[in-house]
Parts: structure tokens; sequence; C-alpha cells
């Protein structure tokens, strides 16, 4: 026996995928040319799976101050923000994110990924109870199995549920948090955050909300789905991520609590990784004051999912709940899957194909997603290849 045998059935798993689809797991992005451009595998690609929901990775503002950054500070700060690596930069990214947040505090991680880790396993611990959203993301699961806290799942966006759990949990009397995301990442349907703060509020819990897909995409001002909702004070803790509309890569978590700095000393998460590149705070800061700035670019997203929502819906395709900038396909087969996938491939669009379990429902997924970079002139391009591979499965399918 050794110690990579019980790797035996994913090994079976991936070669049943490689023979379905050869280049599933051979996917590289040889040249980026643009936010909605590359070349994948020698091929010109539209990217539409992407979560530059704003485009800012190629912001020329964006890309200075991270190149100044990188001059002036070099490459890597190489310490934890708990000895050498807090830099003038993150001090200031925090006071600049509890601003725009309208927030006392804000504490900045070196991913989205750390950020849920940190704060979930350090909030809540044993003796204390987590409710999740059945559909919560991989990092809000292991954050909650780092703490050790007890942890219950509610209905995914069902707030009777939620409240059911939350009236004979509280007769515990301990600490409960509930944890939620603004937009899902993968059907891009909102959480109902109005009941969800009104049944956390008449119980004494306390919530957190994960914005990592809604900030800079929802509310007039783009702090995501609470702002949208106008519930912003019903919400403890706000977590999000410098990967998706900010176009770079960390995390944070902003709260009223004045406690919240505590959080920093007691979180290894925190303690025990470097902290984020110049470069990349940098940017990040850059990113953050254009959210502000420009809100036509959240202009421009909206259309484009609109555009691509309702096309794909009149096509005749199963799609996710409500239009978003994450357009998801829903397919009962993963053949189907397969062959829609690598049809737009060979149209030159890359979409993502998602499989169970990753999925939330047991089904695989054609998940795109749009940004305010996509011209509209692309937007049809992708429209014209689900025509295309569409028309091609079915006459497959009737051969
Ligand atoms: N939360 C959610 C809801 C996410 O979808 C993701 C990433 N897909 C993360 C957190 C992690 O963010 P990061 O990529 O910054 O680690």
């Amino acid at each position: 026996m050794t110690i990579f045998d019980k790797f035996q059935p994913l090994a079976a798993a991936r070669a049943e995928l490689e023979q379905s689809c050869d280049n599933f797991f051979n996917i590289v992005m040889e040249e980026i040319v643009s936010g909605t451009e590359a070349v994948v595998n020698g091929r010109s690609m539209i990217l539409a799976g992407s979560n530059n929901y704003l485009g800012l990775s190629f912001d020329p503002d964006c890309i200075d101050a991270a190149c100044d950054a990188a001059r002036r500070q070099g490459t890597g700060t190489t310490g934890s923000r708990m000895a050498n690596g807090t830099f003038s930069g993150h001090v200031a990214l925090e006071h600049e994110l509890a601003d725009f947040f309208n927030r006392r505090g804000t504490i900045v991680y070196s991913t989205g990924y750390v950020a849920n880790l940190a704060m979930l396993s350090t909030l809540v611990g044993p003796g204390e109870i987590i409710l999740l959203d059945a559909d919560c993301h991989a990092s809000i699961y292991d954050g909650c199995r780092m703490g050790g806290a007890e942890v219950h799942r509610f209905r995914h966006n069902d707030p009777q549920d939620l409240e059911k759990r939350l009236r004979r949990l509280s007769k515990r009397n301990t600490n409960i948090l509930v944890v939620v995301e603004g937009l899902y990442s993968m059907l891009g349907d909102r959480a109902p955050l109005a009941e969800i703060v009104a049944v956390k509020e008449k119980y004494g819990a306390y919530l957190l909300v994960d914005e990592a897909h809604s900030l800079g995409v929802l509310g007039a001002g783009g702090r995501g789905l609470a702002e949208e909702a106008g519930v912003e004070k019903g919400v403890d803790f706000v977590v999000g991520t410098f990967s998706k509309s900010l176009g770079a890569i960390g995390g944070f978590c902003a709260s009223d609590h004045p406690e919240l700095d505590l959080v920093r000393y007691a979180s290894r998460p925190y303690v025990f990784t470097a902290s984020s590149s110049p470069s990349v705070i940098a940017s990040t800061r850059t990113a953050l004051k254009i959210i502000q700035e420009r809100s036509e670019l959240r202009q421009r997203l909206w259309d484009n999912a609109d555009r691509l929502y309702h096309y794909l819906q009149e096509l005749g395709f199963a799609m996710g709940p409500e239009p978003s900038p994450i357009v998801a396909v829903r397919l009962e087969d993963k053949a189907e899957g397969f062959a829609l996938w690598s049809g737009l491939i060979e149209q030159g669009v890359y979409v993502n194909l998602v499989l169970p379990p990753a999925t939330p429902d047991g089904n695989c997924l054609l998940r795109s997603s749009v940004s305010a970079a996509h011209t509209p002139e692309q937007i049809e391009r992708i429209c014209e290849a689900f025509t295309a591979v569409r028309q091609s499965t079915a006459m497959a399918r009737t051969a």
C-alpha cells in the first residue's frame, strides 16, 4: 500500500473525464491579450469565464499603481502582517475599505479564501454555533471546520428554514453566527437578505455576508447586496475578495464591532501567512477608487449580463434563477456539457464547465460570466457561439 492509493478513485474519474473531453485538464492561458481576450492552447479566445466583473485587471491606472509600488517597495513583503509584513499600503487600504463600507474597521487578508478561513475559525469556536446557507463557498465550510464550532446548514435562500433552525438553536443560549453570500457564485442568484436580517435580529444572532461576487457589482455605490437591499446596518461582518471586481488578489472583513481588531491576533490565517505584495495592495487601492468614481462600469456590466442572460434564455437553455453577471446554463447531461463546452472553445469562447460535486444541484453547469470590459461585439460573438453549439449538439442528438 502506498500513500497515493487513496487517490485511485480520483485517477479513475480524471481518466474518464479525459476520455470524454481531452482538454478539460489542459487549459493554459498562454498569452493574456486584455481583460477579455487570451490565447488559450494556441487559439484566440474571448474570455467569458473570469470574475473580472469590471475589467479592472487591465485598467491602466491600476497597472501603473502596481508597477510603481513594485519599484518603490519591492515585489513581496516577505513576512506576515504580525511581523515585518504590515506596510503603509496595507494600513491605508484598511482605512479606505472601512470608509467605503462606512464601518469602524477592516482587516485585509492575503486572499478571500484566507479571509473566510480567518473570520469563521476565529469568531466562533467550540460551544458556539454557525448556521450557514447550504450553498456557501468551500472557504466558508473550511473556516467552519477549522474553528470547531457546531455547524448547521439551512436550505439555500430559505429564510423560513433558517428561522425554524434559529428558533430551536437559540434555546441553547450560546452565540450563533449566520453566514450567507451576496451573489452566489454558481447560479448568480441573490440572497433574500432583508428577510435574513429580520430573522437574525429576531433571534439575536450575528450575520456575516460574503460579498465576494457582489462587491462592485450590486448597489448604487458598489458596496454589494447589503447596500442594494438597504440592510447594511443589519450585517455584522462583510467579507470580500480583491480577486473579482477589484482585479487583483486578496481579501478583507469590514465591521462596526470595535472588537474586530482583536480577531487579527487570534486568527492563524492572519498570523501565519505572508501579507500581500505592495503591487497588489496598490492596484487594489486604485481599483477601489474606480469602483466609487465610475458607476458607468456597473451599468455596462449589467447591460452585458442582461443581454447574454435573455439571449440564452430565448435559445431555450435552462438558466439560473435571475439575470446576473454570472450567467449559468444548467445541464442534466454531462455529455451535453462536454460537447457544448468543447464546441464553445472551437468557436473561440471560453466559459467554465462546472461538474458535481462543485455544483449546487448535482447537475453540470456551463458558467459564463460577463465583464464591463466586454464590448457589445464580443457579447454578440458569445451569443453567436452559443447558437452554433446548440445547433450542432441538437443535430448530433437527432443523427
Ligand atoms: N468567497 C466566495 C463566495 C468565492 O466565490 C470565492 C472565490 N471564488 C472566495 C470566497 C475566495 O476568494 P479568493 O479567490 O480571493 O480566495
